[in-house]
């Protein structure tokens, strides 16, 4: 369970950022978080990795109290979260195979379990034909296939998905929702931040709309509705 209690943030002297935001996500849900630019989709999420800490409140994933995590604690936690980003950030030098990989290596794991894990989550996102392409051989779409590979081959309870469709065409935004249902059709937590409402019509999952810092509208199905 994810659980944000009356969070605030606000950014030295400016308005608040986020102000008074309550929200439970039940494990397994899949929630869309929708809002224009600067509503403050992005400071929820920085909140809810510990990358930044609220002004006030508290927010509580799993075991853990978030805001009180000490920065040598953070790696642990965020072991149990993926993250995808808008812009992939994925490493140029290395190719699809390699990058993936990297996320097991770094973390010390033995070559024999990324030899078995690698090609199974590239089967699960379609890149297995393209393993030995370098990230410029790729389309958009595809590399942030490759982005989604990279962040649930730990198993993480929660995927983190900010904006990953913002550089993608309609048929590739399309491909990538259906692999991030599919990825929490497997039982993994999805949290989906976009301001395209477009993105998350039709998907008939939980759509939180924040508006200036404020939660908006929390509909449990279906459509987005504007208060
Ligand atoms: P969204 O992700 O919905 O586009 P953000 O969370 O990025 O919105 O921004 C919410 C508000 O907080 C905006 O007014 C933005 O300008 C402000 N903001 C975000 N990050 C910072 C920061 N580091 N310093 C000052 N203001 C910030």
């Amino acid at each position: 369970m994810i659980s944000f209690h009356n969070i605030w943030k606000v950014y030295g002297k400016h308005a608040p950022a986020l102000e008074d935001v309550s929200l439970k996500i039940e494990d397994g849900e899949f929630v869309s978080i929708v809002g224009r630019s600067g509503a403050g989709k992005s400071t929820l999420i920085k909140m809810l990795i510990g990358e930044e800490k609220p002004t006030k409140g508290r927010i509580v994933v799993g075991d853990y109290e978030v805001n009180k995590l000490k920065p040598k604690e953070l790696p642990n936690f965020r072991r149990n979260i993926g993250i995808v980003f808008q812009d992939f950030k994925l490493i140029q030098t290395k190719n699809v195979y390699e990058n993936i990989a990297f996320a097991l290596e770094v973390e010390g794991r033995p070559q024999k379990e990324i030899n078995d894990l690698v090609p199974r989550v590239l089967e699960m996102v379609g890149l297995t034909d393209k393993r030995y392409n370098f990230i410029n051989e790729l389309s958009g779409g595809e590399k942030q296939r490759v982005a989604i590979a990279r962040a649930v081959i730990h198993h993480p309870s929660v995927m983190i998905a900010d904006e990953p469709t913002g550089n993608l065409d309609d048929v590739n935004t399309a491909e990538i929702i259906r692999l991030i249902l599919k990825i929490n059709e497997l039982g993994t937590t999805v949290i989906l931040a976009t301001h395209n409402r477009g993105v998350v019509d039709g998907l008939h999952r939980r759509v939180v709309s924040i508006s200036a810092g404020k939660i908006a509208s929390d509909e449990k199905k279906g459509k987005y509705i504007v208060f």
